[in-house]
């Protein structure tokens, strides 16, 4: 684990990029920033967190880093002794952890439970999304670091992953005081260029491994009891169950529709990217939405994927799958959707044993 610091004093604030060795977009931030050295109001500690797996181009050495926490000094394997070592490394610091996925090239974050950090920061990101993973997070440091925000950067291995994560740790210092929210940060194509040296390739398929390569693999059938024998048997095609009612959430949230067209702020539909005023660290997010703030999603239970050679996924995540849609295939049979619902961290062969998520509309966080 390199940790490093920009200011004098006792750090409140943290940076983490590479908690999963084999998603270089939080490292090469983490090592832009501390090439650029950028003036810090307050201090903040840097952190790359797995450089064991960073180096040998893996998601992790023995276990799931982010699948280990709280983690164990003793423990046996090196990232049970990292999770340990890396929470004592984050006490008494609000962190910004940075991920990639398969399946969605725009930035989201994720939180266990919308609390206040969630409504005091995303106002300040740009960002598509904001995932409610409340059910689906043992182990992971959003649960046992609750003043986390977790964000998905983009596209594995990807250039405009990488410039995301930058432009968020550029957010994320400007929300917690650490820098001036009007001031200039780092230009993205300057302090990423020619930077190749993290790991990770621009284009990870289905066959870089036999681990799962997403952020929330789903629990295994000891852990939780909604999987797997609730899960429609194999034989059939299964089909997403959310639940009937999309009840309101308080703040006044609103149920359904968080992003009914499918528009998606600040990006491109290839890149995900966002535009050059945000990149350039104007105090606004981008949004580029007629709506206000930012579409709120509630994990509900994972979309199972029965063994088979060819898997596919026909919807966007984020983009409401209508009763008989077609969402996905396995060996070119169809699964359609049993009842609306929202797919997040949806991809073909990003998990395992499941394609991702099916999630309900939870509203918007407004923030101001
Ligand atoms: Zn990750």
């Amino acid at each position: 684990m390199r940790v490093e610091q920009l200011g004098e004093g006792e750090p409140e604030v943290a940076v983490v990029g590479g908690i999963h060795g084999d998603e270089p977009c939080g490292v090469r931030a983490v090592e832009a920033v501390l090439d650029a050295r950028p003036a810090v109001e307050r201090p903040v500690k840097l952190v790359v967190a797995n450089e064991a797996a960073a180096a040998a181009g893996q998601r992790y050495l023995d276990v799931d880093l982010n699948r280990s926490f709280p983690g164990d000094p003793d423990g046996e394997g090196h990232e049970h002794r990292l999770a340990y070592d890396l929470l004592a490394e984050l006490r008494g610091c609000t962190t910004l952890s940075m991920h990639s996925t398969q399946s969605y090239a725009g930035p989201f974050a994720i939180f266990e439970g919308v609390g206040p950090l969630a409504r005091a920061a995303c106002p300040h990101l740009t960002l598509d999304a904001v995932v409610d993973a409340s059910a689906f997070t043992e182990g992971r440091l959003i649960a046992h670091h609750p003043e986390t925000v977790e964000v998905e950067c983009g596209r594995q291995g990807s250039p405009g992953a990488a410039r995301n994560a930058l432009r968020l740790v550029g957010e994320f210092l400007a929300a917690a005081g650490a820098r001036p929210a009007d001031g200039g940060w780092l230009d993205a194509n300057r302090a990423l260029a020619g930077d190749s040296s993290t790991g990770g390739s621009d284009a990870r398929g289905p066959s870089d491994g036999t681990a799962s390569t997403e952020d929330f693999e789903p629990p295994t059938s000891t852990e939780c009891a909604t999987t797997p024998s609730e899960r429609p048997p194999a034989a059939k095609p299964p089909a997403a169950k959310p639940p009937a009612a999309e009840p309101p959430e308080g703040r006044g949230a609103r149920p359904s529709d968080p992003n009914p067209t499918g528009t998606r702020s600040g990006g491109t539909p290839e890149t995900g990217e966002s535009t050059p005023t945000a990149a350039a660290g104007g105090g606004s997010a981008a949004r580029g939405s007629s709506e206000e703030g930012v579409p709120v999603y509630r994990l509900v239970h994972a979309i199972p994927k029965p063994a088979a050679t060819t898997y596919e996924v026909f919807v966007e995540n984020f983009t409401r799958v209508a009763t008989g849609e077609a969402f996905a295939a396995v060996d070119g049979e169809p699964l359609r959707a049993e009842e609306p619902f929202y797919p997040v961290l949806l991809s073909p062969y990003g998990y395992e044993t499941v394609f991702g998520y099916a999630a309900e509309g939870a509203g918007r966080l407004d923030g101001r």
